[in-house]
Order: structure tokens, then C-alpha cells, then sequence
């Protein structure tokens, strides 16, 4: 029997070995007449393109949108060759200068929040070249989108804990786990109280940006800082538009700026199911928080920072039934397209 086992040790060293797919891209093109088509046919020869929709290179025709995935090292050249021909596609690169990064899921079981990001991607590449201010949106900016910060914590609250709130990380010296990564960002990092204890749904962390989710993120925003108009995240619940700071009651230098954008926003929010939110600095219109993202992107740089805290208000508080998923992902893109266009114009 024991000639079997080099060919276990194999499987075992790829089953430890997942396929990655990082920076790679998947394109959605538009091909307008038989030319275009053409070009994708074409394109797909000398390239490994991954054909998502249609499933096969033959089934490419006009005005069929078609998606595939390209490696990290060809998307480069494949863009290239779509830019000078002429094929629209979602996110043409020209004249995009500037960017908003959005992140989702930081608190694992605010649901709803996670939700949003999948509603913004699913919209977003569904209306391009469709909807008027999407697709100019689209060509004119780059979104940076993170559909769940906390994995570990999120996956946690689906298996074992619906209510967990923090990332899965393991304590020094407790047998707690987690920490708040909403407190985990170098920015008045631990000034609250009830952020030192590990056995506490607020921990901080042991030093500011101890979390890998929180030093990918942090990496990434200052990598880019210099596109980076609006920094938004997505909580839940509470109905509230939130801005800095939270750390001091001091107001940002450009609160009044702010107030404008969070009033503005909320309306076009309401304007669907007439949900009212709030809006406001965060320490005055919740509580005073320390080492949260949202000041931490303010402090960097990012002028246009916004927290929301999604539906409900309470009643179903974080358990927010399934049929007020789609309502609240509806009326939030409201808002958010409005802050985009704001952003567009403005900065
Ligand atoms: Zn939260």
C-alpha cells in the first residue's frame, strides 16, 4: 500500500494551495456592430480570456453584453487594445482622476451593510451605459468597493454568533477573542473608555492597526490617497448620516460643507420610501467613538468622509428582516449617488 502515499502528500500540498485571483479584472464590454465583435473574437485568441457571459467566444455578437476575466498581467494590454478600438467598456480608464473607496461588513453582524456594497456593484454594472448619471459616474470616477471588511467576524455570525460584532482575532493574555476594528485605526486610538478590555465588544486592539483587515485597508487608502476624494462605510442600524469627528467634539473645518452633502443626501434617501434619517458629527449624533475609520480617512486627507448607519431604527434593530433588504439598498444608492455627483463636481 505504501506507494499510495506520494500521490496523497501531492493532493494535500494543492489542496493547501488555492487559486488566487488577485488584481485580476473581469470586463464587461458592449460590442456595437459586427466590427467590435469582431475585435473581442479576436482579442480572445491571443489572449486567455475567461468567458463568464456568453460561455464561449463564438456566442459574441452585437449589442450583447459580454464579461470575462483576464489575468492580472494581461488586463493591461486587453484595455489598451478595447480603448483604441473603440469597445465600450464598464470604467473606461480616460480622464478618471478621481476616486471614492467604500467599505462594508467592518461590524459582522450588521447584515444589511454587506448587503449594500452587492446592491452597488449589481446596480453599478447593470445600468452602465443605460442610466445617464450612472454611466458618466462610471467613466468619470473610480469606486473602490470592499464588500465585507471583517470576513472571519462575518462568516462567525452566520455559523456560530448572530450577534458577534468583531473581527476572530485571538488575545494576549485573555481567552476573549476579537477586536472592534472600528477601533482598531490610528486616529485617537484608545482616548474612549471601554476600548482596553479584550472581553469588551469595543476593544481596541493591542496598537493601533494590529489587524491585518485594518492594515490591508489602511495600505490601500494611503496607496491611492492621492484619487481618493470620499471615504464611506456602511453600518447599521440607526437611520443616520454620520461625518467627523467622532473623537472630539470639536467640528472638521469643513463641517458646513458636510452638513450640506449629509442634509442633501438624506432627502434624496427619503424621496423613495419617505425613510428619515438623521445626519450629523458623529460625537454629537451617536456617541464619542476613538479609532474609527471614518476619522482616520479624515485625518489622512480625505475631506468627504461619511459613515452610514443603515435601517432600521430599532425594532428589528440588527435582524432586519429579509424583506427590507432590497427597500433599504434602493433608497441608500440615493444618497450615494447623489454624494457621488457631489464629489464629482466639487473636489
Ligand atoms: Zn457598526
Amino acid at each position: 500500500m505504501w506507494p499510495a502515499l506520494p500521490v496523497s502528500l501531492i493532493a494535500t500540498t494543492l489542496a493547501l494551495a488555492p487559486v488566487r485571483f488577485d488584481r485580476e479584472k473581469v470586463f464587461r464590454v458592449r460590442p456595437q456592430d459586427d466590427k467590435q465583435a469582431n475585435i473581442v473574437k479576436d482579442l480572445a485568441k491571443s489572449n486567455e480570456l475567461d468567458f463568464w457571459y456568453p460561455d464561449a467566444t463564438h456566442h459574441v455578437a452585437t449589442n450583447m453584453t459580454v464579461d470575462f476575466r483576464v489575468s492580472e498581467k494581461e488586463s493591461q494590454s486587453i484595455q489598451s487594445a478595447l480603448e483604441q478600438s473603440n469597445v465600450h467598456f464598464v470604467g473606461k480608464r480616460a480622464g478618471r482622476q478621481k476616486a471614492i473607496f467604500m467599505d462594508c461588513g467592518i461590524h459582522a453582524r450588521e447584515w444589511v451593510s454587506p448587503a449594500f456594497c452587492q446592491w452597488f456593484v449589481y446596480q453599478a454594472t447593470k445600468s452602465y451605459g443605460k442610466n445617464k448619471i450612472m454611466t458618466k459616474l462610471l467613466d468619470q470616477m473610480n469606486f473602490y468597493i470592499l464588500p465585507v471588511f471583517n470576513v472571519d467576524g462575518y462568516i462567525w455570525s452566520w455559523t456560530q454568533n448572530r450577534m458577534w460584532r468583531k473581527n476572530r482575532s485571538r488575545n494576549r493574555n485573555s481567552t476573549c477573542i476579537g477586536t472592534d476594528l472600528n477601533r482598531n485605526f490610528d486616529v485617537s486610538w484608545s482616548s474612549s473608555p471601554n476600548t482596553n478590555n479584550p472581553c469588551l465588544e469595543t476593544y481596541r486592539g493591542p496598537a493601533p492597526e494590529s489587524e491585518k483587515e485594518t492594515r490591508a485597508v489602511t495600505a490601500f487608502i494611503r496607496s491611492h490617497l492621492k484619487s481618493i476624494r470620499a471615504y464611506i462605510t456602511f453600518h447599521s442600524y440607526s437611520q443616520m448620516l454620520l461625518y467627523p469627528y467622532g473623537y472630539t467634539p470639536r467640528l472638521p473645518p469643513n463641517h458646513e460643507d458636510l452638513a450640506k452633502v449629509g442634509r442633501i443626501a438624506t432627502e434624496a434617501l427619503s424621496t423613495r420610501y419617505e425613510t428619515r434619517y438623521v445626519y450629523g458629527p458623529i460625537a454629537s449624533t451617536i456617541y464619542p467613538t476613538s479609532g474609527s475609520s471614518l476619522d482616520w480617512a479624515y485625518d489622512l486627507g480625505i475631506k468627504h468622509t461619511f459613515a452610514f448607519e443603515l435601517r432600521d431604527k430599532g425594532k428589528f434593530g440588527f435582524l432586519l428582516p429579509e424583506s427590507r433588504i432590497k427597500p433599504t439598498c434602493r433608497e441608500t444608492m440615493l444618497a450615494v449617488k447623489f454624494i457621488a455627483k457631489y464629489i464629482l463636481k466639487h473636489t
